[in-house]
């Protein structure tokens, strides 16, 4: 039998003469066996290219109840998050109809335009994040030499949970059972992972969400002006030369605070929805963000958090433009523009 070429992963490839003992191991990808002269718990088949962990033993599926707890905790939070969206927008359009009518017929119209434009936006934006797969490898032949062809495995890994290989930067979730490739995380919230296929309408969503909240914020912040009961601050106007400013500030918020018993079940809701979607937006907005760092650096949230510092191709507006798909001509001019700038930094270090 021919022997493939031996590559130790973790080490420099030179010229061995005489191979003082023999280190035996099965490739998992062409079935072919390999010798090496040390011993290193990673190594990479020269034949097929796929990586081999010498301790690698096939793992226990999970046990039924761990099973079962992840998918009640995915469901509900999938609850819980449908039914807020729901009362945030039935309930906006509810508590601010009837401020935004009484301005004009047009802002009416005008709101409940936009409240529906939103709302349908990110109900499908997340539909599709949710029920869309997060991206399942394709199926490749392995296993046996004639049928793995030369780098047919480059770079691939054994899943010991699937018993199937496991393409470079794809990552087991144990929730969804399965290898998804470009595996961001899994996220609860959506009952699902996020992933190659998918990735791209999660943050639409998160963009959505964010213009939601604060399109929410600012019509019920303003509807709850509208809406509040007269306060007068009978204690400030008579003293208030003697008084602290901690004492003014202590007085202004209980006598707000004491208002708000006054208010309608209407203006409860309005007031609710507005700290709701302030601090929902603040949320997202972070997450949001982050996200498009990691976009941004060419980059996953997973494979940030296993190698920090490591770079994983190269970073620049370009990943955004790719990852939104973009139009052919606004992803020409975002290039130009960042070539534009690569080119003068060349420049700028060679007359240097
Ligand atoms: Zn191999
Ligand atoms: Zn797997
Ligand atoms: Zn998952």
């Amino acid at each position: 039998m021919v022997e493939p070429e031996q590559r130790p992963l973790l080490e420099v490839e030179q010229c061995v003469t005489s191979i003082p003992e023999d280190h035996e191991a099965t490739c998992w990808g062409c079935g072919l066996r390999l010798v090496f002269a040390s011993y290193s718990p990673v190594y990479k088949c020269g034949w097929c290219g796929a990586i081999t962990q010498s301790n690698q033993t096939a793992r226990k599926p999970d046990s039924i109840c761990f099973s079962h707890w992840r998918r009640l905790r995915d469901r509900f939070f999938v609850t819980v998050l449908v039914f807020f969206m729901l009362f945030v927008i039935c309930g906006g359009v509810w508590a601010v109809y009837p401020i935004v009518f009484s301005i004009s017929k047009f802002c009416g119209i005008l709101h409940c335009m936009v409240t529906a434009m939103l709302a349908v936006f990110t109900i499908s934006s997340y539909c599709l994040a949710s029920f869309k797969s997060a991206g399942a490898p394709t199926n490749i032949r392995w296993g046996s030499y004639p049928m793995v062809g030369k780098n047919d495995l480059e770079n691939y890994t054994f899943c010991t949970y699937c018993n199937k290989p496991k393409p470079p930067r794809a990552h087991h979730c144990r929730s969804c059972k399965m290898c998804v490739v470009d595996m961001d995380h899994h996220c609860p919230f959506i009952g699902n992972c996020v992933g190659a296929s998918n990735h791209q309408f999660f943050v639409i969503f998160l963009i959505s969400v964010v213009i939601s909240c604060a399109y929410a914020a600012g019509m019920t912040i303003y509807a709850s002006y509208q809406m509040w009961p007269s306060v007068d601050f009978p204690n400030l106007a008579s003293s208030h030369q003697s008084m602290s400013y901690m004492k003014i500030l202590l007085e202004i918020i209980t006598t707000v605070a004491g208002s708000a018993f006054f208010l309608s079940a209407r203006g409860l809701v309005l007031v609710y929805l507005a700290f709701a979607s302030l601090s929902v937006n603040a949320g997202i907005s972070v997450l949001l963000c982050q996200q498009l760092s990691y976009i941004y650096e060419g980059n996953t949230y997973l494979n940030h958090l296993s190698s920090p510092n490591a770079m994983h191709g190269e970073r620049g507006l370009q990943n955004i433009v790719r990852f939104f798909g973009c139009p052919y001509l606004i992803s020409r001019v975002f290039l130009r523009y960042s070539n534009a700038g690569k080119l003068q930094d060349n420049s700028g270090s060679k007359l240097l």
